[in-house]
């Protein structure tokens, strides 16, 4: 499964979050296959979590390849694109004060954006949008499997060719993963392709990863076994996410990527205590699931 992620979109208010039902999405599924604990912390709790400098770049860069394409096709520039940036910084620093908490000084932001430039620089060296005419662009897309398990996830971008093929497109601000680690690049992929496919009965034939880190490209053409495979792996996903939650025990697992986790200080592995499991935290987990 993707991202189990139980969690509403970016952008929505507390109080709309509670009248909308749970569903699994790319980013809470992978946490939960990261770390139990993590994926309760995240999708249950709801403990807040700083910014990160490498998240919010990722943010910004995506909002300015967003607006790129509302450009008519020939001022898709890598000038215009550039352009973009100081806008979309001054209002996601608007959205979330607090990401101005980042920066050690003014040094370290002018150091940031720089980096974002070069992100994006690095984009028209891997696509030339002008020739571009997206379907969609940063498109929610929500599907109830026949298990009755609700699936949610934001896929970048999709373009739709003359004959119909789809192919879905997400931008990455890192770099591209050992060949070792390109079945896990493709979860969030397969968990759009089998939301689209089971929206539209249309397998998508292409996936494309797109990593600006490195400027490389990722592509994968699913097969529709592999989504019925990918279909069962994420189904089997949720019944142990939903045994964690009415047994209330969510593990942790450290890893290496315990360095980047927020809640050491509440996680017993560090000595830290978990607060208390909200019940209605795993209520609405549980509507993830129609019964
Ligand atoms: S510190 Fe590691 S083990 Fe603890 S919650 Fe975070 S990811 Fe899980």
């Amino acid at each position: 499964m993707t991202d189990t992620t139980v969690a509403a979109p970016a952008g929505t208010t507390a109080e709309h979050e509670e009248r909308r039902r749970a569903a699994v999405s790319p980013s809470r599924a992978k946490d939960f296959l990261q770390c139990p604990l993590l994926f309760r912390f995240r999708a249950i709790d709801r403990l807040p979590e700083p910014p990160s400098q490498a998240a919010v770049k990722g943010s910004l860069v995506h909002s300015v390849l967003e607006r790129l394409f509302d450009l008519p096709a020939a001022g898709r520039t890598e000038e215009a694109a550039q352009e973009l940036l100081d806008p979309q910084w001054e209002a996601l620093r608007t959205d979330r004060p607090d990401v101005v908490e980042m920066f050690s000084g003014a040094e370290d932001l002018a150091a940031w954006l720089a980096e974002a430039r070069s992100l994006l620089s690095q984009y028209f060296r891997l696509e030339n949008p002008s020739r571009l005419e997206p379907a969609d662009r940063e498109m929610l897309v929500e599907t109830e499997l026949a298990s009755g398990i609700l699936l949610r996830g934001f896929v970048d971008r999709m373009d739709v060719a003359p004959n119909g093929a789809v192919r879905l497109v997400d931008y990455k601000t890192g770099r591209s993963p050992h060949p070792r680690y390109v079945d896990e690049a493709l979860f969030q992929m397969r968990f759009y392709a089998l939301m689209l496919w089971r929206l539209h009965g249309r397998v998508p034939a292409r996936l494309q990863l797109v990593y600006l880190g490195d400027g490389r490209t990722l592509t994968h053409d699913p097969a529709e076994e592999e989504l019925v495979t990918f279909e069962r792996d994420l189904e089997a996903l949720w019944q142990r996410v939903a045994g964690a939650a009415r047994s209330g025990r969510f593990e942790p697992r450290t890893s290496r990527l315990c360095s980047w986790c927020s809640f050491q200080q509440h996680c017993p592995s560090f000595g830290g205590e978990p607060p208390e499991l909200p019940a209605d935290g795993v209520a609405h987990l549980l509507t993830v699931q129609a019964v």
